[in-house]
């Protein structure tokens, strides 16, 4: 018999009743420390009182109102954005996915008020994931994602990871958007050097097309600056935003300039929920927090701390571990055993951590773990590695 919940999750046995900061609480009293952070959505970790303020504030206010109307507190998140981006405006949705879906919207209308509406092709890299949507599992089009949905949404073309040529001869007069994660989450934590991201933008400015950043899961400030792509010095024409953002409660976003949203006028798209009060009162205490940059020299100091005493862990295990890589505290650990085994070792040792593809474990503490947690957590992970081993 069907569960009564959709089987579409691998759930590990694992029950939490409770969050406290870096902390989950197991329904049998286990206090797991967590570098899962809800796939980097709990980036100011379980219960933080800024945020558990802002929520019941608003809940004893108004938790919703249509978009027919004004949202202030949409207002101030958008102003907010703007202020510390490169964008010109901002569209709140309740997820990255409904990010997804806008942002292919918005390069294929700007073609088509553009007079060039041929172009709606959208250039896409292998090991991409952009959320669950026909859109997203057409952007992202491997067969894991697409396989028995079809018909596909069309009008992507994918590239393989990191080949400059293909890259190339794929700019044809049909594509409007490239659209790539600075740092691929889902793909196993592989990060785009800064070298490709410019790149990236130089290709786009020489054809005229857009370029598109999906930073849902390493935006707001997973990697030491608020967005990802700051480390190269460009910025993009549109950006996807989520997870981080509502620091666990619901809420995307997309980010454009002026021109490439210049085709979003309005009756073109909408959302019921997209920027409700609830959502848009926590985004903001979210942003006061992480927009800082005080809070963002610490995120790089305890990204450096953890990045190497994983070199160590990493030195320690040559037979469970095989190299770190990731950016800031969107770390991976590519693994030589089964990652499977190391995730279930880790949940041994009362340790979140999450598997990703490529055999990669994914380490995405919340922005606020200290550095004891962190000396904590590896003395997990050694302890981890070493029930592999004997095993
Ligand atoms: C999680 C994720 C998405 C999808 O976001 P949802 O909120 O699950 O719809 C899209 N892109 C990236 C890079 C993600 O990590």
């Amino acid at each position: 018999m069907i569960p009564s919940v959709l089987p579409t999750y691998n759930r590990a046995p694992l029950t939490f009743v409770k969050g406290e900061g870096s902390w989950l609480i197991e329904a049998d009293g286990r206090r797991f420390l967590d570098l899962g952070a809800g796939i980097a959505v709990n980036a100011l970790g379980h219960a933080h009182p800024a945020l558990v303020a802002a929520l019941t504030e608003q809940a004893q206010t108004l938790w919703h109102v249509s978009n027919l109307y004004q949202i202030p507190q949409q207002q101030a998140l958008a102003d907010r954005l703007v202020a510390a981006t490169f964008a010109d405006t901002v569209f709140f949705t309740n997820s990255g996915t409904e990010a997804c879906e806008l942002a292919v919207k918005m390069a294929r209308k700007y073609w088509h008020d553009k007079g060039q509406p041929q172009r709606t092709d959208i250039v896409t890299f292998e090991g991409a994931f952009h959320g669950r949507s026909s859109a997203g599992i057409a952007a992202a089009g491997s067969e894991k994602m697409t396989g028995g949905f079809g018909p596909l949404l069309p009008g992507f073309v994918h590239l393989p990871w990191g080949d400059h040529e293909a890259l190339q001869a794929a700019i044809t007069d049909t594509v409007g958007a490239i659209l790539i994660e600075p740092v691929q989450g889902e793909g196993g934590i592989r990060p785009l050097p800064d070298q490709c991201l410019k790149g990236l933008r130089d290709l786009c400015d020489e054809h005229g097309i857009l370029l598109i950043l999906d930073e849902v899961q390493c935006g707001m400030g997973r990697t030491g600056k608020l967005f990802a792509h700051e480390w190269s010095g460009i910025t993009p024409d549109i950006m996807m935003v989520a997870k981080g953002i509502g620091g666990g409660f619901p809420l995307g976003a997309v980010l454009a300039t002026e021109t490439a949203a210049s085709g979003m006028v309005a009756g073109t798209h909408g959302s019921t929920y997209g920027g409700n009060p609830l959502a848009c009162a926590v985004g903001c205490a979210v942003m006061d927090i992480v927009a800082d940059a005080g809070f963002l020299d610490r995120v790089g100091r305890k990204a450096g701390q953890l990045r190497q005493s994983l070199e160590g862990l990493v030195a320690a295990h040559p037979k469970v571990f095989e190299a770190v890589r990731g950016s800031g505290l969107m770390l991976g650990l590519k693994c030589k055993a089964a990652n499977t085994d190391v995730l279930q070792a880790a949940y041994d040792v009362d340790l979140i951590v999450v598997p990703a593809a490529d055999n990669v474990i994914r380490l995405l503490p919340p922005l606020t773990i200290s550095e004891e947690e962190i000396t904590e957590a590896l003395s997990r992970l050694d302890r981890a590695a070493s029930a592999i081993k004997a095993a």
